[in-house]
């Protein structure tokens, strides 16, 4: 319990930490481009029929941890001027089996207008010690290495011993057909303890998904700079 304490305090304090950060990157990002409206598309994976990955407890369902995360991240952008969409935004698969509802995610991605586009999910693993966040892409755009990096960098601030990496990843059917730019977000793994205590509470979730956004925003600034220079 104390441990568990010791790690909510943590949380509370690298969050409004970040918010301050957060803040200043945000009046920098705007400045260059307020007259463009920046389209983020969101992708919370699984959702109705498709749990996704589940808890070692089997108390918590990664259909459900995806879509509170894109929810605070929807809500950071949106009220820093973003433009954000959803692929869902309660707990409904997009279609009846899991093909149907990929091909559907895929779909919007690509139809839409979107900057980028961030898939979220959370792992699983036979083994309790394997833990850590970590971001994927494809190199199909040079920017989605950057997207993925950016994000990862923030991510080591909720565990200092992840050793992953933003990695490239072939054969995900989103990641490989998406025709925009992206990356995947695996949230950490419900089956390791620490991982789970985070992504178990709204606080650790909304953390998480400033992370992110704070990654979101490094991208697009390094982005605006080239295109500024
Ligand atoms: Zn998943």
């Amino acid at each position: 319990m104390k441990k568990r304490h010791k790690y909510i305090l943590f949380l509370f304090l690298t969050f409004i930490i970040l918010g301050f950060m957060s803040f200043f990157s945000v009046k920098t990002v705007i400045a260059h481009q307020a007259k463009n409206e920046i389209l983020i598309y969101l992708d919370a994976g699984h959702g109705g029929f498709d749990g996704g990955a589940t808890s070692y407890d089997e108390h918590t369902i990664e259909k459900d941890i995806t879509l509170k995360t894109c929810l605070y991240l929807k809500s950071y952008l949106e009220k820093t001027g973003f433009k954000v969409k959803m692929t869902r935004t309660t707990d409904k698969a997009l279609a009846k089996n899991k093909r149907d509802d990929i091909l559907k995610r895929v779909s919007l991605i690509n139809k839409s207008k979107c900057n980028i586009y961030i898939s979220i999910h959370a792992n699983a693993y036979p083994s309790k010690t394997v833990k850590g966040a970590q971001t994927f892409f494809t190199t199909r755009y040079d920017e989605n290495l950057l997207l993925a990096t950016k994000i990862m960098n923030y991510l080591y601030t909720v565990d200092a011993t992840n050793q992953r990496v933003a990695k490239e990843l072939n054969g995900k059917y989103l990641l490989d057909n998406t025709n925009k730019i992206g990356c995947l977000v695996e949230l950490g793994f419900l089956t390791n303890e620490l991982d789970l205590v985070l992504l178990t509470s709204d606080d650790g979730l909304a953390k998480v998904a400033s992370l992110i956004y704070l990654g979101i925003l490094d991208y697009l600034e390094e982005q605006n700079g080239k295109t500024n220079d």
